[in-house]
């Protein structure tokens, strides 16, 4: 399954951000004023959706640009790979959730995080961010951000029909905005969270190539299996030294006692 966000048709009512801290019951949080429309500045473990306002200024001109940020539910989930306790994985819809029974608090995955989003709560000691709303999306109901949304900027459906939409929507805009973006990251084996964006992804902070770190296929597929036999050769190699010396302490007393035994008979 999936969720379109097309920014063209995002009026920034914020009230997706209210209906995640709704539906998850997660408490409101004190925001300094920066001089924006913006309310929230980042995720937070308790914000786990906001409206980023940014500001475009051309030809004496300023272009509002808004894009929800949220977890993009990568296909290929850069904080899944990098997380060492298997904390994180793929739900049947594909989404990417966080077992906080598993969950250690290490911060893997808020450093590896193709998108910069989970964080980790000093109180809690665990990572949070944007479920997709599993227990909605398994009664084949909406995310709670997409059933609010009027304009219908955020859609959700079978990935199908979500990626036909996008392209129609896109195609559409074209004409208004040939500087319009169709984000969905390819590299990433798509993402959960497709974007219409208004310009190119640099103007929303977002990378234009998204990938997983090279550091992290590494460890993943190199490191962590080349750690794990160093660590079973090493407990190998331990039991072996072990049993050795045990044969050999068990010898040795074997050959006192006989001789000891000689000794008496003798
Ligand atoms: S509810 Fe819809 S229109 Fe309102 S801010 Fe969220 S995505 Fe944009
Ligand atoms: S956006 Fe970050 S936290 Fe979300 S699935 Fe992708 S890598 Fe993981
Ligand atoms: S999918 Fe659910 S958890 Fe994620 S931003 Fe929307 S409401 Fe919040």
């Amino acid at each position: 399954m999936s969720v379109l966000y097309d920014a063209s048709k995002c009026t920034a009512c914020q009230a997706c951000s209210v209906a995640c801290k709704q539906w998850n019951t997660l408490p409101a949080e004190k925001t300094t004023f920066t001089s924006s429309y913006q309310t929230h500045d980042q995720l937070t473990p308790k914000t786990w959706t906001f409206i980023a306002f940014d500001e475009v200024y051309e030809n004496n001109k300023m272009q509002w640009l808004f894009r929800k940020e949220q977890c993009m539910h990568c296909g290929e989930a850069a904080c899944l790979q990098s997380c060492n306790h298997d904390a994180i994985s793929h739900t049947e819809l594909g989404f990417v959730v966080i077992d906080h029974n598993k969950c250690i608090g290490c911060g893997f995955c808020v450093t590896n995080c193709t998108f910069h989003v989970p964080r980790v709560d000093p109180v809690t000691n665990k990572a949070y961010k944007c479920t997709g709303c599993p227990e909605r999306v398994g009664n084949g109901l909406a995310p709670a951000c997409v059933q609010t949304c009027q304009p219908e900027a955020l859609v959700y459906g079978k990935r199908e029909d979500i990626m036909a939409l996008a392209e129609a929507r896109f195609k559409a805009l074209q004409p208004l905005h040939p500087k319009a973006n169709l984000y969905s990251a390819p590299n990433l084996q798509g993402i959960n969270f497709t974007y219409i964006l208004l310009r190119e992804p640099k103007f929303y902070g977002l990378p234009d190539e998204p990938r997983v770190p090279v550091s992290v296929h590494a460890w993943k597929q190199v490191l962590r299996p080349f750690g794990e036999i160093a660590i079973a050769g090493a407990l190998l190699t331990t039991a072996i030294s072990f049993i050795k010396t045990r044969k050999k302490d068990d010898e040795k007393n074997a050959g006192k006692s006989r001789d000891q035994g000689v000794g008496k008979n003798g």
